[in-house]
């Protein structure tokens, strides 16, 4: 009935680190299954797809970067929609459903996807579905499964629409005028009868790339006493469900080895960035106590003879290998432990269903088979569930192949959430619990995204120590649970962590000290480009910084900076500055005891620290966290801040302090004000608006 309806549709996708895409190509891939043919391309190809003439719905997918900035490939798409002499029906004939990919650990959550809604709907584009924001921190899939699962109905009736618009056959109108009645219902995944008869044939539903499948093997049924479940187990009801699993995304890589030798790439060609510099480490102190419960190390790296250069606030790159041991492992899982050193040359597939397949473009063309499983692949990446699809096509013994469908299965997405996202595991993880799986390295390279570079903030000013570069990192430590049987340390500070080893000063929070044994190790460094988290342009501007534990870095870099200034330029006027500082205790993770000496030469005006694990034995209740400190300042907070124009800089943990500060924030607004929570709240946009109010937080 619908065979005669055009179900052509635009898919754009604007991506950064290459998930917008993939799920762009899901969409394609499903599309076909459901009568509909995508024409997929980037949204920077502008020269394949013309908004101002589509006639078609279009869909977008568009990622999240940096604090809120839309991926580098939609900037010129923007730059064109942004143009102010636009009319505002411009876009009125488009119909649109966008999917917005970001992270609320942010604070931007979204807002790549957001901008282009927000700039679509001022120029007259219409929704033929809902806007889904989908959330990386809780699993980009809670989100995006049943959006694309919705889209399919919301395409169908955007087509009748456009048909019964066009005053098409009178059996299509007869349905869509049912659904013209209430287009807003476009997202809801229950069908009413109308729309059910919209059903395509079922002969196109078979050639589905989503798949049913019928529990066959009863072995796998849960036995009695065997109750819970776990990575490798099931109960019912998954256990016993018929499963909806993804389609079989197809290969598109083809891994030659070769018997040549040559050289690996450099480094740097790996990053497209900007210039890396290879520097040597020329200090590690230990900043804390072998008591305290992580353990932070400051670096001294000699940039002296590059021309990296950085402003204090500044983050940058570090370039960081995967775990030798994990590895070899690897590469013994895949029977390749002989051939590590091995040059490979890495392809599309002749032949390949995939389109616009290209060869990933962190992957080089030729390196040992050792080279691109250590320096290119991120090992560690929790594993997609295409990734987990593919793997089961890889795996022999039919209970874990069944166990890997229900992980990937619709039926499975909270064994995926419990079992695989929230512990993190990764693809050894998977491996040594299904060990039959025996993926080839060319699933490796297709699925295993790119191994990313870890950004550190400066903790130093080059004004102060020039051609010396400090920052401090906390080792990452992920203990071991029931999905990983051995502790694991994060990879580039688990990396660092041994690399200086030999080279670390025993006398902790000894900075003037000369290193232990020189060391001749280096590492690769890019900076960050776009950071507005800097000093005040105007010294005699007060402000403020908030940096619990490690957040404590950049400031480091600010207070070196300012004593450097106020030696240099007595007659200058130097505003007050203030600093709040937290850690668990006194005496074993109080990073920079010297902070003492920035306090006594007049550089820092006032020094709160609080110490939330140390029992107090004062009569009233210490506060424990730098938010609490900061209420208690409320009055001085209000008048840097709201009074005196001053500036206000939070940096460090994303999760448990940063928003706990913002909150304090606006409550001293709202106290300092008189003014109500949404009032205070605005105020607070503005202050970031005006890059007053700053933050630098990771998670
Ligand atoms: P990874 O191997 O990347 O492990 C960390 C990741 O593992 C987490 O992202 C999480 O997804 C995952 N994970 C969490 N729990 C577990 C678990 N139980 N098991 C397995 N995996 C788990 N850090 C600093 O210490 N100092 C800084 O100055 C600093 N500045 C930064 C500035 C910016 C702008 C940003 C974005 C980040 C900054 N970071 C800083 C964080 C830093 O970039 C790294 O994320 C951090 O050092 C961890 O890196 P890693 O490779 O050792 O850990």
């Amino acid at each position: 009935m619908c065979c005669d309806l055009k179900r052509r549709f635009l898919l754009l996708y604007a991506t950064q680190k290459g998930q917008a895409k993939a799920i762009a190509e899901e969409i394609w891939q499903q599309a076909g299954a459901h009568g509909l043919e995508a024409d997929m391309h980037c949204i920077s190809e502008m020269d394949k797809y013309n908004l101002e003439t589509e006639k078609d719905p279009v869909v977008i997918v568009i990622s999240t970067t940096g604090t809120g900035d839309p991926p580098d490939t939609a900037r010129k798409f923007l730059r064109k929609i942004r143009d102010a002499a636009l009319p505002p029906d411009h876009f009125a004939h488009l119909q649109y459903g966008l999917l917005g990919l970001g992270d609320s650990e942010y604070t931007f959550f979204c807002n790549g996807g957001k901008t282009v809604d927000r700039r679509l709907q001022e120029l007259g584009a219409q929704h033929f579905y809902d806007t889904g924001l989908a959330d990386d921190c809780v699993g980009l899939e809670l989100v995006v499964d049943p959006w694309i699962d919705g889209l399919w109905l919301a395409l169908k009736e955007a087509f009748l629409l456009k048909k019964e618009k066009e005053g098409m056959s009178s059996n299509v109108n007869a349905v869509s005028s049912s659904l013209s009645a209430a287009p807003h219902i476009v997202n809801e995944l229950n069908l009413s009868s109308e729309v059910q008869n919209l059903k395509l044939e079922d002969g196109e539903m078979r050639s589905a790339d989503v798949l049913t499948q019928k529990l066959v093997d009863i072995d796998l049924v849960a036995t009695a006493g065997d109750t819970e479940p776990s990575l490798v187990h099931s109960v019912p009801p998954v256990s016993q469900s018929a499963l909806n699993i993804p389609a079989l995304p197809p290969e598109y890589i083809e891994v030659q080895f070769q018997d040549t030798h040559g050289e690996n790439p450099l480094l740097s060609s790996l990053v497209s960035e900007g210039t890396t510099f290879e520097v040597p480490v020329t200090k590690a102190v230990q900043l804390t106590h072998e008591d305290a419960i992580k353990t932070a190390l400051l670096l001294e790296l000699d940039i002296a003879d590059t021309a990296f250069d950085y402003q204090p606030g500044d983050a940058f790159c570090v370039m960081c290998p995967n775990n030798v041991n994990e590895v070899e492992e690897l590469l013994q899982i895949l029977g390749l432990s002989e051939k590590g050193d091995c040059f490979i040359c890495v392809k599309v597939k002749q032949g390949t269903k995939k389109k616009g397949a290209t060869r990933p473009q962190h992957v080089p063309e030729r390196g040992t088979l050792k080279f691109i499983l250590t320096w290119c692949l991120e090992i560690r990446a929790v594993p997609k569930k295409a990734f987990l699809r593919a793997l089961v096509e890889c795996t022999s013994d039919t209970g874990e192949k069944r166990r890997l469908q229900e992980l990937c299965s619709r039926q499975g997405a909270s064994d995926y959430t419990h079992f695989i996202r929230e512990p993190n595991v990764c693809l050894l993880d998977l491996l040594r619990a299904f060990p039959s799986c025996k993926p080839s390295l060319n699933l490796l390279i297709e699925h295993l995204p790119k191994l990313q570079a870890r950004f550190y903030s400066v903790s130093s000013s080059n004004l102060y120590q020039p051609g010396r570069l400090w920052f401090v990192f906390n080792i990452v430590e992920f203990p071991a649970c029931p999905t990983r049987a051995v502790s694991r340390k994060g990879v580039c500070t688990g990396w660092l962590a041994e690399l200086v080893a030999p080279l670390l000063h025993p006398n902790k929070n000894n900075l003037d000290a000369k290193g232990g044994s020189p060391s001749t190790e280096k590492i690769s460094i890019f900076a960050r480009p776009n950071n507005t988290f800097h000093l005040p342009a105007d010294p005699s501007v007060p402000f403020m910084m908030v940096g619990p534990g490690t957040g404590i870095s950049p400031f480091i870099g600010f207070l070196q900076h300012r004593q450097k200034l106020r030696k240099e330029h007595t007659d200058w006027k130097f505003g007050e500055t203030w600093l709040f500082f937290g850690c668990r205790h006194r005496d074993r993770d109080y990073l920079f005891k010297q902070l003492r000496c920035f306090l006594e030469n007049g550089t820092l005006n006032h020094l709160k620290v609080c110490f939330s694990r140390d029992s107090s034995t004062a009569e009233a209740a210490q506060p424990k966290y730098v938010q609490d400190v900061i209420r208690r300042y409320a009055k001085e907070v209000a008048r840097v801040l709201l009074k005196e124009g001053g500036y206000f800089y939070v940096c460090g943990d994303k999760k448990h302090m940063a928003d706990g500060v913002s909150e304090a924030v606006v409550d001293i607004i709202c106290m300092e004000m008189e003014v109500d929570k949404l009032e205070a709240m605005k105020i607070l946009a503005m202050l970031r608006e005006a890059k007053r109010y700053l933050q630098d937080v990771w998670s």
